[in-house]
């Protein structure tokens, strides 16, 4: 596998690769290119001028021009026409000293080549340091003008740049000094800026799978630090929250599984040794117990199932009212018998787009913790109406009730308020869990409103179906 480098070590390779590049290119205009670059702009300008002249040439101003362009431009203008020959413009071009053999030499090339020539020269003048050599630079044309033809030549002179480039060379040099100390300094600022707040998270964050990230301060220097900070702190409080809810599990399914598997085991052997024990009463101990078993396991199951996405709701437009009436009668004949008082508010003909098994689940969630939670007084109401577009359901019992900080926890796998409570027959303790995620793929809205010792009242919202009776 190939090896990862560090932020730290990236950070300098990409700044020494830009410092590289901009010597390099500096290098490049500067010494290289300077040459051709400066004789290029040279030829340009002899050409910008002497187009100027030809555009005016008919002009009555012409000498006018002449004189501006040359001034400008720090060029020499000779204009042949007819028996005039005039020079305008530094007087130690060699456009004054031409003699005619020369300038009929440069007239011939330039008639040769569509009437316009470009003659570039070796001066034979020495420059004072000695180094390099002047260059000539002559641009004739022939211009049909309407006094005959007229011969327009412009000259510029090239110095030597050998000296401007060991200027620029020792210039060159101490860039490069100041680059190479701006870089180390930009390196450093960006390793203790930048990547120093990372590194010290990542280093932090190894060990998160333990849930022990402390947060790092260092990271306040810039927004997207902070934010993985926080995130982490977060994750690092939500593994040690699933962690503990784990290790509950894991304490309360034992000792779920533990309490029927016992009753099934002494039955069993009871009967085995006490052939007259082997009663009716006695084996449905064996068969409630093992439904107990089984509705433990398949809850779990479903929390699992629920929890990785699995589930796939069967959505299909029932009678919300009549699944209610049904759940609350069941309860209502069950618990006459131990002093529960069930009420029922129930409004006709509510319909809802739903998945029906799996909010009977939930009804019947909501039933079983009212009357598992209720003490003395054992009213329960059970209530279902519309409100506008939505349909309400509630359970409101008259128990121990929820404190108040407790309330957001009961809705998280695995959670008890009290870890010794008596438990309902067919309760499994992840019961609000499955019931919170079966509202949430329902996008139903739900909660609980709750006083100590004066009761909880859960309810939750789904959308009222209108049915369209065509
Ligand atoms: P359990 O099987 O423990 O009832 P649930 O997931 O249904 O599991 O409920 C989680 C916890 O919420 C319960 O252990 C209990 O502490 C609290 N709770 C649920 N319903 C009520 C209620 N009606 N009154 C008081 N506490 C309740």
């Amino acid at each position: 596998m190939k090896k990862k480098v560090s932020l730290k070590w990236k950070i300098g390779c990409y700044l020494t690769f830009f410092g590289i590049c901009f010597l390099a290119t500096l290098f490049l205009f500067q010494m290289i290119l300077l040459q051709p670059m400066y004789e290029k702009y040279k030829i340009a300008t002899v050409k910008h001028a002497s187009d100027e002249i030809v555009t005016a040439i008919n002009s009555k101003d012409i000498a006018d021009v002449i004189y501006k362009v040359s001034a400008r431009e720090d060029v020499c203008v000779r204009i042949i026409s007819g028996r005039h020959d005039i020079v305008v413009g530094n007087y130690d071009s060699p456009l004054y000293r031409m003699n005619d053999q020369e300038v009929f030499q440069q007239i011939a090339l330039a008639n040769d080549n569509n009437g316009a020539y470009l003659a570039e020269k070796i001066n034979d003048t020495i420059p004072t340091n000695g180094e390099g050599h002047y260059q000539d630079i002559t641009y004739t044309r022939l211009v049909d003008s309407n006094r005959g033809e007229i011969v327009v030549m412009v000259y510029a002179g090239l110095s030597p740049v050998n000296a401007t480039v060991k200027t620029l060379r020792l210039q060159l040099f101490y860039i490069s000094l100041i680059l190479v100390a701006f870089l180390i300094l930009l390196t450093y600022l960006l390793n203790r800026n930048i990547a120093g707040p990372l590194l010290s998270i990542n280093n932090e964050a190894k060990k998160l799978s333990c849930g022990e990230y402390e947060p790092q301060h260092s990271c306040k220097q810039y927004l997207e630090a902070e934010e993985l900070n926080q995130t982490l702190e977060q994750a690092s409080y939500d593994i040690q929250k699933a962690d503990q809810a784990k290790r509950d599990l894991i304490a309360n399914v034992s000792h779920d599984l533990r309490t029927p598997l016992t009753m099934i085991k002494g039955y069993g052997e009871m009967m085995l040794d006490f052939p007259n024990e082997q009663t009716e009463e006695n084996i449905k101990v064996i068969i409630d117990e093992s439904e107990r078993l089984s509705y433990l396991v398949n809850d779990l199951l479903d929390l699992s199932k629920m929890g990785s996405g699995q589930v796939k709701l069967n959505l299909r437009v029932f009678n919300l009212s009549e699944v209610v009436e049904n759940q609350a009668l069941k309860y209502k004949m069950i618990e006459k018998k131990d002093g529960f008082i069930i009420t029922t508010s129930i409004e006709k003909d509510l319909y809802v787009e739903a998945d029906q098994a799996r909010i009977e689940q939930v009804i019947n969630n909501f039933i079983i913790n009212a009357i598992s939670y209720s003490k003395d007084d054992k009213r329960i109401n059970i209530r279902l109406y519309r409100k506008d577009s939505n349909i309400s359901f509630e359970v409101e019992d008259h128990g121990e009730g929820i404190p108040e900080d407790k309330l957001k926890d009961i809705w998280d796998r695995y959670y008890k308020v009290d870890q010794q409570h008596f438990r309902a027959k067919n309760s499994s303790g992840i019961g609000l869990s499955i019931a919170k995620e079966i509202l949430d793929l329902h996008h139903a809205k739900y909660g609980v409103v709750s006083k100590v010792d004066q009761g909880s009242k859960f309810y939750f919202q789904i959308t009222y179906k209108i049915l369209d009776l065509k």
